[in-house]
């Protein structure tokens, strides 16, 4: 009989069962490890647990025989109970420490990677001849469309232009608190949501498991054919808004016109190439303008590409950059997602989202919770982990370049050209959130001062050393010396929460 093959909870759709190219035996049995223990490390967001637990149940029942699920304390107990000292394959594992696991068990043998497009001798022979330009992700996307034929018109970009982004800057439309446009696929909760719900509230009551956040129906795929109804309402009804507003917000409407597919690609449930061929064939059919499928392919065939593969070439110890030097705890009301405590309402409304739903849109995540944290000097570590608590897509490999890197600005700029954080002006701009704030974003100083402006000018101060050697950000440290009232500024500081 052929060995058993084990599949980790973010290795659910077909793609990971497919035999041939290094996969399992088409008729190995398989093993899924429900591990206790992970929720014992961590205080994770109970819809983030849910979500994961339903999503696995619901593979395993899929499977039915050829699958062994076993419940158990920890990852080497499970395979123990499930395999005995057998010989079992698993595919490369998403984090350092589950790879480190694995290596460790001598009983497994080890398969390449699955579930992304870009194979990662490709991404080597990429990374080794960049040279002096560094890992810029502009010319590993373009590297992306060529090789794989994504949005091309023979050798050049459809449309010709590789980078719409210009066109996909636009705020919010002024008169309305939402986006016209189809709301996105919700799925119907069944027996096995409700028996993971029920497990959920056992734990707690019996001291093994702590959550954060509030649970409510799920509003994520846990199947693969819930998955793929998302995809497709995505790309027939939403894709055509996605570009436009992609980085706007409006606080009555979250989501706006953004996929939501992220927990699905990160559970296994899609395959990135399949989102970007629906995306790529809906232009094609004359049914989403250029910049909207450039935006999306942009994200999932550049962005997520490129932070998986930096996350194994940065290896372990980027986890623990600070170049910075921020070593803050983060304050309660943050840890516990207390938004009605928070004065500052573009805070507030983005905590609460993600307390209710474990979910937030790009800009929120960086312009609204990681500028936040960047401009008061919260350890990145502690902000990456809660991040990886909180958010119902948050992993180990997308969280650690998304908030060491691009986020916190932590390993001094290998991700981005600049620290991403801005004054209240931008929020304003590109929201409905500051109308009726308690403070003003123009407001550095004062009663009404803007803990956005007043956290921007602070941290520019702070680290203008840094800032004045970096061309993108000199100019900032030069205003520095015209601000009259910076004595004051650096003597009061404005906070959204209670200090
Ligand atoms: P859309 O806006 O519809 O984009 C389409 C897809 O592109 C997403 O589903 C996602 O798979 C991919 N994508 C876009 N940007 C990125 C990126 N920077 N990194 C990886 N994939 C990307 N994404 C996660 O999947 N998990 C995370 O834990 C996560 N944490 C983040 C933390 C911070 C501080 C920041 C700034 C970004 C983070 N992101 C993370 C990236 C991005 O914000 C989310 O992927 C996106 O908001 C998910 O919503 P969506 O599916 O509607 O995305």
């Amino acid at each position: 009989t052929p060995r058993p093959h084990w599949l980790f909870g973010d290795q659910l759709g077909p793609h990971y069962l497919r035999a041939g190219d290094g996969g399992p035996d088409q008729h190995a049995p398989l093993i899924m490890i429900e591990a206790r223990s992970v929720f014992r490390r961590r205080r994770f967001h109970r819809a983030k647990a849910h979500l994961v637990l339903s999503a696995m149940r619901h593979r395993a029942a899929e499977l039915g025989g050829r699958i062994r699920y076993v419940q158990a304390e920890t990852y080497r107990e499970g395979l123990r109970e499930a395999a005995g000292s057998s010989e079992v394959t698993v595919f490369q594992p998403t984090s350092h420490a589950a790879l480190a696991l694995v290596s460790s068990m001598p009983q497994v043998t080890l398969l390449g990677q699955r579930g992304f497009l870009v194979h990662p001798e490709e991404f080597g022979d990429w990374a080794r001849n960049r040279g002096r330009s560094g890992l810029l992700m502009e010319d590993f996307y373009r590297r992306v469309r060529c090789h794989h034929d994504i949005l091309m018109d023979g050798g050049q970009p459809a449309g010709g232009r590789w980078n719409l982004d210009k066109d996909n800057r636009e705020p919010p439309p002024r008169q309305a608190d939402r986006l016209d446009v189809p709301s996105p696929y919700r799925p119907r909760e069944d027996d096995i949501d409700a028996e993971v719900r029920h497990d959920l509230d056992r734990w707690v009551r019996e001291g093994k498991a702590e959550f954060v956040g509030r649970d409510g129906p799920r509003r994520f795929p846990a199947t693969r054919r819930e998955a793929l109804a998302a995809l497709r309402r995505f790309t027939e009804r939403r894709l055509p808004t996605f570009g436009a507003h992609e980085d706007a917000m409006l606080a009555a409407d979250p989501v706006l016109s953004h996929s939501l597919l992220s927990a699905a690609l990160n559970l296994g449930l899609l395959h990135p190439a399949e989102c970007v061929e629906q995306a790529e064939a809906a232009w094609r059919a004359g049914e989403a303008p250029l910049n909207s499928v450039e935006g999306f392919v942009r994200q999932v065939a550049g962005w997520r590409e490129y932070m998986w593969h930096l996350y194994w070439h940065f290896g372990a110890d980027y986890r623990r950059s600070n170049v910075l030097g921020h070593r803050e705890p983060l304050p309660e009301w943050f840890r516990e997602l207390d938004a009605d405590v928070v004065t500052a309402r573009c805070l507030a409304t983005v905590l609460a989202q993600v307390r209710d739903t474990g979910w937030t849109h790009h800009i929120p995540r960086l312009m609204v919770l990681g500028s936040y944290a960047l401009q008061r000097g919260w350890d990145p570590a502690a902000v990456t982990d809660w991040f990886h608590r909180c958010f119902v897509d948050g992993y180990d490999w997308v969280m650690l370049t998304n908030v060491v890197g691009m986020s916190q600005y932590a390993d001094g700029g290998r991700i981005t050209t600049k620290p991403y954080t801005s004054g209240g002006a931008y929020i304003n701009r590109m929201s409905d959130l500051c109308g009726p704030c308690a403070y003003r974003p123009g407001d550095r100083t004062g009663e009404r001062a803007c803990p956005y402006t007043s956290g921007y000018w602070r941290f520019i101060h702070r680290h203008r050393n840094r800032l004045a050697r970096n061309p993108r950000t000199a100019q900032a440290v030069r205003q520095l010396s015209c601000l009259s009232d910076l004595r004051e500024l650096l003597e009061h500081p404005r906070d959204a929460g209670p200090s």
